[in-house]
């Protein structure tokens, strides 16, 4: 049984005061049932993070890792690194990374390993563009974005990693995959990934794109959308948790 997870992408966005409210009321708020809920936040934060939501059954992580271990690599962020701040969680691949940073399938899958192996969950997001969509590449694009990921990981790692299917023209467009579009997506990722590893069943795969608490329902109740990655509605706390209420 897989145990639904609704995790926040804050990306850019946050600030100490404003941060320290939006913790505050998360943690004070009643904790959805059957559902992990997690936190991912800008790397000056880990510490206000760590202060605030320890011992809250929140959880918390970073939104990009280096694949290096340690060195010459200015400005990027270890694992190790995030592990002192007890971060658990990592996004790696997310499409604004792939597209703005230039990030490969072959770069995600090295993070995806660099995180696992350093014993933090990876939500490694797959998602085709709409033009890809259009032109009925969908399934193309995103089958080469995960089984770049299957190659690299440790066969037996790949029940501990996280999958974040993000359409990319769902994100932050207010445009929401439907949750048949969803479903069918999510069913042949599990499926690909089901003819290299038996571990495909266990194997987490979560919704991402514009989702909001009116149509988180319908979507959580597909059977192989085990969640969701929120990005905007993620600021609310109102919305997150309401999100995170529909697994119910
Ligand atoms: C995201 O950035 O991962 C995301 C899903 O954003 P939004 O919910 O705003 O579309």
């Amino acid at each position: 049984m897989r145990c639904k997870i609704v995790a926040g992408n804050w990306k850019m966005n946050g600030s100490l005061a404003l941060n320290s409210q939006l913790l505050a009321a998360l943690k004070a708020a009643a904790k959805p049932k059957n559902c992990e809920l997690v936190v991912c936040v800008p790397a000056p934060y880990f510490w206000q993070c760590q202060q605030a939501l320890m011992g809250s059954g929140i959880g918390w992580g970073a939104q990009d890792i280096s694949a290096h271990e340690a060195g010459a690599y200015t400005g990027e962020i270890s694992a190790a690194m995030l592990s002192d701040f007890a971060c658990e969680y990592v996004i790696v691949g997310h499409s604004e990374r792939r597209a703005c940073h230039g990030e490969s399938n072959g770069l995600v899958a090295a993070k995806a390993v660099r995180a696992v192996t350093s014993g933090l969950t990876p939500i490694v997001c797959v998602g085709e563009t709409l033009v890809e969509r259009e032109a009925g590449q969908a399934d193309a694009v995103v089958g080469r974005q995960i089984d770049a990921v299957v190659d690299a990981v440790d066969p037996s790692d790949l029940s501990k990693i996280i999958i974040a299917y993000e359409p990319v023209w769902a994100i932050g467009t207010g445009k929401v995959a439907t949750p048949q579009m969803a479903q069918e997506v999510h069913a042949k990722l599990r499926s690909r990934i089901e003819k290299r590893n038996s571990a495909a069943a266990a194997i987490r795969i979560i919704y991402g794109g514009s989702m909001k608490p009116d149509h988180a329902k319908e979507l959580m109740a597909m059977p192989d959308i085990d969640g969701g990655l929120i990005g905007g509605a993620a600021l609310s706390v109102v919305d997150f948790l309401a999100i995170a209420e529909a697994v119910n």
